[in-house]
């Protein structure tokens, strides 16, 4: 196989981006004919998920540069994913989807190394996800999502004035893709390929088995009605199944491209970055849009939140009852001083916070996170961070 690494052709477009200069690039960026190689050797990236999006993602990640990427999937690879899933073959069935879709990209495209992670994204450590510069996510669920950004979140340092320090970000690109039927076959493979997931509790689809084709068809019905697509019957469902269809991967190649070229601009600062979320519709002809979303400075997970002062002394209750000031709703539930409000708020400390706050269900205006510092303690980490971010 020819060695596409070390073909100079081959990285024509990416190196052009890269040993240039541009009045739409990123303020630190330093363009250089060895920039390509240098990200290749010095950035680690971190692909979540090796499904439709992920398996994408790997190959286009590995054709921009990037020679240092893991992979972690807890799936093992089904016959109904073979139709979009372009790394996986039917031997493959069964097998793990991170360690198959690493070895086939390692196969095609030489010099770069895939290390596959086959377990649950929380098996892994934060010292695991520390190591890595970037984060690419190639996901469906919004639970690893929140799991994710809460991790990298929780590296997060800030400076005087509540600003993340820079070099304590750590970068994550997210994707996702959704697939709207628009033929009566493609609801009904839709439908097959969701029946592990939402389906009766059978171990196997067996296409065979009347029951489960009724499922599947009914359940097809279902989705045409709901998107006003005519023509599912009994008999096409049984074609459908038994010679599944090409899905639409086109989809998943333009998301993937978008979030691979995003990553790169972001390790090389070789243009601008999107800012900062970008919206593709191809169902009626191509429709694309990118919306700025504002980031909320109370956020819970990326939100400085609310700094407060301990003697090295303090024990956890002492932080919870009587180093703190609590206010709710402009009412102050508790008052550490002056010494008048502290008697005048001090039964507060024995009710219960659901009555203190007006039995509110849920109310995430009150939550507030805290950070602590301790009296007369230097930190040589944070004095450190300092530092590298004025480099
Ligand atoms: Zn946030």
């Amino acid at each position: 196989m020819e060695d596409l690494f070390s073909d100079p052709r081959r990285w024509r477009d990416v190196d052009k981006l890269l040993s240039r200069p541009g009045n739409i690039v990123g303020q630190d960026f330093e363009p250089s004919p060895t920039l390509r190689e240098d990200i290749g050797d010095i950035v680690r990236v971190l692909v979540v998920g090796a499904g439709g999006l992920g398996c994408e993602l790997l190959k286009d990640l590995a054709l921009s540069g990037f020679k240092n990427i893991d992979v972690i999937d807890m799936d093992t690879i089904e016959v109904s994913n073979l139709d979009r899933q372009f790394l996986f073959r039917i031997q493959d069935v069964g097998k793990s989807k991170a360690e198959v879709a690493a070895e086939r990209v390692m196969k095609r495209i030489n010099g770069v190394n895939i290390t596959s992670r086959f377990c649950r994204i929380e098996d892994k450590d934060l010292s695991f996800f520390n190591d890595f510069n970037i984060i690419v996510l190639g996901l469906d669920s919004i639970e690893a999502r929140s799991y994710i950004n809460s991790i990298a979140c929780g590296f997060l340092e800030y400076d005087e004035d509540d600003k993340p320090l820079l070099v304590t970000i750590k970068p994550i690109v997210d994707g996702g893709t959704e697939e709207t039927p628009i033929t009566a076959a493609h609801c009904i493979e839709l439908c097959t390929s969701d029946q592990m997931a939402r389906g009766p509790s059978w171990k196997l689809f067996d296409a065979d088995d009347p029951e489960h084709m009724q499922w599947v068809y009914s359940e097809a019905l279902k989705t045409a009605e709901l998107f006003g697509i005519t023509g599912v019957t009994y008999s096409l469902a049984q074609g459908v199944v038994k010679n599944l269809i090409p899905a639409i991967a086109s989809t998943n190649a333009i998301v993937s491209a978008a979030c691979a070229l995003e990553t790169l601009k972001i390790v090389s600062g070789c243009s601008k970055m999107l800012s900062n979320y970008l919206t593709y519709n191809g169902l009626d002809g191509t429709h694309i849009k990118v919306t700025d979303f504002v980031r909320d400075t109370d956020c819970l997970f990326c939100g400085a939140g609310t700094l407060i002062e301990l003697d090295t002394s303090t024990t956890l209750s002492q932080l919870l009852v009587s180093k703190a000031s609590v206010t709710y709703r402009g009412k102050n539930l508790y008052m550490q001083s002056p010494p008048i409000l502290e008697e005048m708020t001090r039964a507060n400390l024995q009710l219960r916070m659901f009555d203190l706050m007006d039995k509110v269900p849920r109310d995430t205006s009150f939550l507030r996170k805290l950070r602590v510092v301790f009296k007369w303690v230097t930190d040589e980490a944070s004095s450190r961070a300092h530092k590298l971010s004025r480099l």
